[in-house]
């Protein structure tokens, strides 16, 4: 199909194979540069070469990196529109072409290539980039294009426009390209942040500093180009579909939860659907990420993945996946799914078939040592649940388990707040759920003192950082931005 992800994705590299662009393979999730947790971005691969410490090889190179962004997987299935696992496509220039000639064959890739009508593309640029502005409205810049009305160019600031790899490190001013769901709406100002009006999908970095340790800008030697396409938000415009997750790209893998869970996607309410873009999202992640080497553990690189293999195991459950058998689980059901995402990698690497015994195996592994921690839970929520009962009949009281218990539950361990509630629940009894927040707070205001205090051992990425305990694990994760730093 001419509008699957994987033509897509050839489509790309071939645009830009044209122009002079040598295509080359993505990188690996971990990265080499020692100072970055994971690979955020198609330009990493390429950092040494923007910062002059390695010679280019070639001046032009086109790719598909694939991604792992924790910093929005508090977005995952709740926006429409991003993963902590994504698919990048680049094209960049090592001191050769600049911004008139990234700007043209963005716009000509858009227009030319996938089809997408000019009146429903809005560009941003960076406050002050008043060449970037020009080029994009001015079209004897960009002969036979036309031109981009001044309406449709908005100026943003650093949050948005000014794109930087990680605290220090290569950075510049940035132009991105939205598409527009809804003209007929006309415009207003709060749809800018509503993605089921306007999706960014081609972000146009011009890399021309680097940020160095006391946070200045030092012009680079060279003027480069370092852009980045999401490969599912471009399929999600193009396959008609109202979210990423509902393109050939996630879909299948969605379809084999709801099959596991028993019900249909179709008719699921969105927190049912919520839970199975969920476990899409971090399936994928979860398979690539063991599939470049990076083991279970309780530090770094290993605690992002142990983190998304809990919350996929917890959310499946919610999900129904285990349906009645919670507390009796026989086995492993991740490791199913992952043979769909597996499946379906060849394109996105070609390597992770021949990794698939390995990647399973380790997943089970996982997993079962996961479940068995949850069962240890469960026999303790169940006697809690005795007492709160035998309390509220001797005091005529209604049933309710306290906020302490939660959090022991929680804390010690690895239990759900979610499942106890759920369990709770249907023995009538309730969850004092102000106090376990309290306690969730202390804990929180707690080991920040002691993170800011750590110092962390990879990474100087603040988003990726964040997500690194500073102490052993003992709880279950709840990925929530507070227990991020809870470890
Ligand atoms: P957003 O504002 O939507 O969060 P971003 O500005 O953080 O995106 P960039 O850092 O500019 O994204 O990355 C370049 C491109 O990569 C984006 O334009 C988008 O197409 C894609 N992308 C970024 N983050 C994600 C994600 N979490 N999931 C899927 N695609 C993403
Ligand atoms: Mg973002
Ligand atoms: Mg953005
Ligand atoms: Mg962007």
């Amino acid at each position: 199909l001419y509008t699957s992800g994987d033509s897509i994705r050839r489509r790309f590299l071939d645009f830009y194979a044209l122009r002079g662009h040598k295509i080359l393979p993505s990188a690996s999730l971990v990265p080499e540069d020692p100072t970055v947790l994971l690979t955020i971005a198609g330009m990493l691969q390429f950092k040494p070469i923007f910062l002059g410490k390695v010679p280019r090889q070639v001046p032009r190179a086109t790719t598909s990196q694939r991604c792992i962004r924790t910093n929005d997987i508090e977005n995952v299935g709740r926006t429409s529109r991003h993963h902590t696992f994504f698919e990048m496509l680049g094209n960049f220039s090592f001191g050769d072409y600049f911004k008139k000639e990234a700007i043209k064959w963005a716009w000509e890739l858009t227009i030319s290539e996938f089809g997408l009508p000019a009146e429903r593309l809005w560009i941003s640029v960076y406050e002050d980039d008043d060449e970037a502005f020009s080029i994009w409205h001015d079209e004897a810049s960009r002969p036979g294009l036309g031109s981009v009305p001044v309406e449709r160019i908005k100026r943003m600031g650093e949050e948005d426009n000014f794109w930087t790899s990680g605290v220090t490190g290569p950075c510049g001013p940035c132009s991105e390209i939205y598409y527009d769901f809804h003209p007929e709406r006309g415009f207003s100002e709060t749809d800018l942040g509503d993605d089921s009006r306007f999706i960014e999908f081609y972000n146009l970095v011009f890399m021309q500093y680097n940020r160095t340790d006391d946070g200045s800008l030092e012009p680079l030697k060279q003027m480069n180009i370092d852009t980045g396409l999401g490969l599912e938000r471009m399929a999600r415009i193009l396959q008609k579909v109202p979210n990423n997750y509902e393109t050939d790209l996630i879909f299948p893998i969605i379809e084999k939860a709801s099959e596991l869970a028993n019900v249909s996607y179709a008719r699921a309410d969105d927190s049912v659907k919520t839970n199975l873009k969920i476990i899409g999202d971090h399936m994928r992640a979860i398979v690539f990420l063991l599939s470049d080497g990076v083991v279970p553990s309780n530090i770094g690189r290993g605690y992002v993945v142990r983190r998304l293999i809990r919350r996929a195991v917890r959310i499946g459950r919610l999900a129904g996946i285990t349906g009645s058998s919670r507390g009796n689980i026989e086995g492993a059901f991740l490791p199913t799914i992952a043979e769909k995402v597996i499946d379906m990698s060849t394109h996105i690497d070609s390597d992770v078939k021949a990794r698939a015994p390995r990647i399973l195996e380790e997943l089970k592994r996982e997993e079962l040592r996961f479940v068995q921690t949850l069962e240890r839970g469960e026999k303790l929520l169940d006697q809690m649940l005795v007492e709160a009962l035998s309390s509220a009949k001797e005091n005529g009281t209604t049933p309710c388990l306290s906020g302490k218990d939660a959090f022991l539950l929680y804390d010690t361990y690895g239990f759900p707040v979610e499942i106890t509630r759920e369990v709770a629940g249907e023995r009538g009894v309730s969850v004092d759920m102000n106090t376990f927040d309290i306690e969730m707070e202390n804990q929180r205001r707690q080991s920040q003192a002691a993170h800011s205090a750590v110092k962390l051992e990879v990474g100087n990425d603040a988003d990726l950082t964040a997500s690194i305990p500073n102490t052993e694990f003992l709880g279950y994760d709840t990925l929530s931005t507070r227990a991020v730093v809870e470890g």
